[in-house]
């Protein structure tokens, strides 16, 4: 292994291992820190759900990853946190940082959660969503995480004892030698991070080059494009042309939808519109919650056998109201995705082996459910969504996405990719 890389939520981790895979290093994303030996691999992604946890719990558990990975191999370290760099003033991403680099003894890292391709950049050290400061987004209202300052050596110094800096984009863009000499720099004048200007993915890779040294790193998934090649550039890494094709699978083809995003709901319809379809009612969960799952895998065990299915729970935000209404948001929540992970227990079962999940929490659900401890990434489905492939007998195929991701088509492509 050659980067190791501890992720603070679940699609935040696969989204990581996508960019890596398609930069050229085999990758493997694990469901929370390994019992066992690590899986071969350039890189392995422990993914964690520690973004909005205790701080002191989050330290623990990240600071349990990256003992785990070093003691298996891993040359740097990665912490990956969110392109909009969710978080509060009591953490989670200083706590954890200040507690990784005390752990690998070192002296300074860089803060770069920058994202061009999604419209994630920095300049002066400010964040901006698409044209919007982070500010001025949505991001603004986060029922957890409200980013109300966009300025990000601000957020980190007020997360961390230690003196936050920045690189800024006059640096940035003269390349690889000045960035690294301006990190000499902050360091003398006793930084511990440096916030680094990216508006452009060039910023990424001249970034990248000169953290070669770093034993760790931290940033979003956008800020790891520059990596694989400096392992490349020592030999440590083999020069692959494209993502390995994972496996394949046999078995029929499930689409299972908890998420209520907008580009979800419209993923759905044109599922609907070519396969045989079936909505959850959430009221029937509660006045029957196992003949309810039952009757759903039935349906689904039948039409499997001549095209895709699609069950989803899926709803626009005035039905999701209703039904909150009703039974509460947290216990409606945690209701929806318990029947949807028991479907999909029960499906493979029945020799299901292709599987569509939407919604970040409801992946971790199913994931959960079926009893998987890692994921090979294979080829990228659409932005951010790789195909993968568990690990263990049986081995299931999985597309995982969280809320936006994916075009109006990506249920079908998903299944088309999962072969
Ligand atoms: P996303 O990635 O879009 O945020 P998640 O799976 O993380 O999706 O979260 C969606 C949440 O909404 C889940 O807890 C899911 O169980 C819940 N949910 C899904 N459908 C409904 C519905 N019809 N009414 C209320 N809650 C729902």
């Amino acid at each position: 292994m050659l980067l190791g890389c501890i992720a603070d939520d679940f699609t935040g981790a696969t989204d990581l291992a996508n960019t890596l895979s398609r930069h050229g290093m085999r990758t493997v994303q694990t469901i929370g820190v390994p019992k066992g030996v690590a899986p071969e691999a350039d890189a392995i992604v422990v993914a964690l759900k520690s973004r909005t946890i205790a701080a002191d719990e989050a330290v623990a558990q990240s600071v349990e990853a990256c003992r785990w990975l070093k003691a298996n191999g891993a040359w740097q370290i990665y912490f990956k946190y969110c392109s909009t760099f969710d978080s509060t003033d009591r953490g989670n991403i200083g706590p954890v940082a200040d507690a990784l680099l005390d752990e690998l003894g070192a002296q300074f890292t860089i803060a770069c959660p920058a994202f061009p391709e999604s419209g994630r950049t920095i300049y002066k050290g400010h964040l901006f969503v698409g044209n919007a400061l982070l500010s001025d987004s949505s991001m603004r209202h986060h029922p957890l995480t409200p980013m109300l300052d966009s300025n990000l050596v601000n957020v980190l110094a007020r997360q961390t004892p230690q003196k936050v800096g920045l690189v800024d984009h006059r640096v940035v863009k003269r390349g690889a030698a000045a960035i690294a000499e301006t990190f000499t720099k902050l360091r003398s004048a006793g930084v511990r991070y440096a916030i680094v200007d990216a508006v452009e993915d060039v910023d990424l890779m001249h970034m990248g080059e000169a953290c070669a040294g770093l034993p760790l790193i931290t940033g979003g998934s956008g800020a790891a494009i520059g990596l694989p090649k400096n392992f490349r550039k020592t030999g440590l890494l083999p020069v692959r042309e494209g993502v390995s094709p994972l496996r394949s699978v046999d078995g029929g083809g499930v689409v299972l939808s908890g998420s209520c995003s907008t580009a979800t709901l419209t993923q759905v319809e044109r599922m609907k519109a070519k396969f045989p379809a079936r909505a959850i009612e959430p009221a029937a969960l509660v006045s029957n919650f196992e003949s309810t799952v039952a009757e759903l895998v039935d349906w689904a065990g039948a039409a499997l056998k001549n095209s895709p299915a699609l069950i989803y729970a899926s709803a626009p935000p005035e039905k999701v109201t209703e039904t909150q209404t009703l039974f509460g948001r947290d216990q409606a929540g945690a209701m929806i995705e318990k029947a949807i992970a028991a479907i999909a227990q029960k499906l493979v079962e029945r020799g299901v082996r292709r599987i569509v999940v939407a919604g970040g929490e409801t992946s971790g659900a199913v994931v959960s459910a079926l009893g998987i401890e890692a994921l090979e990434i294979g080829s990228q489905i659409a932005p951010g969504v790789p195909a993968t492939l568990s690990f263990g007998e049986p081995r299931i195929a999985l597309a995982l996405k969280s809320g936006n991701f994916g075009g109006p088509e990506f249920f079908l492509e998903a299944l088309a990719a999962l072969k």
